[in-house]
């Protein structure tokens, strides 16, 4: 089942150019459910918001990102699902489908309130319960019927509860959960000049946050190297004196 239902997914990317997730599946016996959300700068700037279900990750790519205020309808983009083990990830993708950064933003699990997530999901409203780091309490999912994203649009709107709130959460948490870094971060983990010639997005939003983000990992880079040297002439001046 699982590998049917990623065909879309493999058949985008080249795992020999791309460190991302070939595919493993969930433990079908689990009672717990994987959720994450991972931000990606990609062409675009998004949120690939991600539930488990059937061993692989329902996804859904949010422009704006997830707000807490139950009065913010979120145009959430349906896209191919994507393997149990992709919830982990966190890193470059250097070249093709998706190359650009991305951050492991929110995890945790989720419980549907729904009896039946298939039958939900075909009728085009799925309640559930997230309980990440960042993103908790009761949401739903809502197809937009054409209205927003034609046939793929869906939004995610927040319930009211004691987790909604005016907190701008992509703001206000705006770094990994997993490695605590921004994007600089994760990129000066690797080579920051990855893309001197080949730049995921040049133009716009997304062409001038790349811009920033590989001077910023170049600088991150150069200052970890700094202290190594000046230990290193320092080391030499007591030799010699
Ligand atoms: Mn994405």
């Amino acid at each position: 089942m699982a590998k049917d239902r990623l065909g879309t997914y493999r058949a985008k990317r080249d795992f020999t150019a791309s460190p991302e997730p070939t595919g493993g599946r969930g433990r079908g016996t689990r009672h717990v459910l994987r959720y994450c959300i991972q931000k990606h700068l990609a062409s675009h700037l998004h949120y690939d918001f991600r539930l488990e279900h059937h061993g692989v990750l329902l996804s859904w790519a949010v422009p704006k990102g997830p707000s807490l205020d139950p009065a913010v309808k979120r145009l959430a983009m349906h896209v191919e699902d994507h393997p149990y083990d992709y919830g982990d990830f966190e890193g470059i993708i250097p070249s093709g489908y998706g190359a650009g950064i991305v951050m492991l933003w929110d995890s945790g699990t989720w419980s549907p309130e729904v009896d039946d997530v298939d039958a939900a999901l075909s009728a085009g409203e799925l309640k559930f319960s997230l309980h990440g780091a960042k993103l908790k309490g009761s949401w739903v999912l809502v197809r937009s019927s054409g209205r927003f994203g034609g046939e793929r649009g869906w939004l995610l709107i927040k319930h009211r509860d004691a987790w909604a709130g005016d907190l701008v959460i992509t703001e206000q948490a705006p770094h990994s959960v997993k490695s605590g870094g921004d994007f600089p971060d994760i990129l000066a983990a690797e080579d920051p000049v990855i893309w001197e010639s080949h730049r995921p997005a040049k133009g716009g939003v997304a062409g001038a946050l790349f811009t920033d983000i590989i001077a910023e990992a170049v600088r991150i880079k150069s200052a970890r190297r700094a202290p190594r040297a000046i230990r290193t002439r320092a080391h030499r001046t007591k030799v010699r004196g």
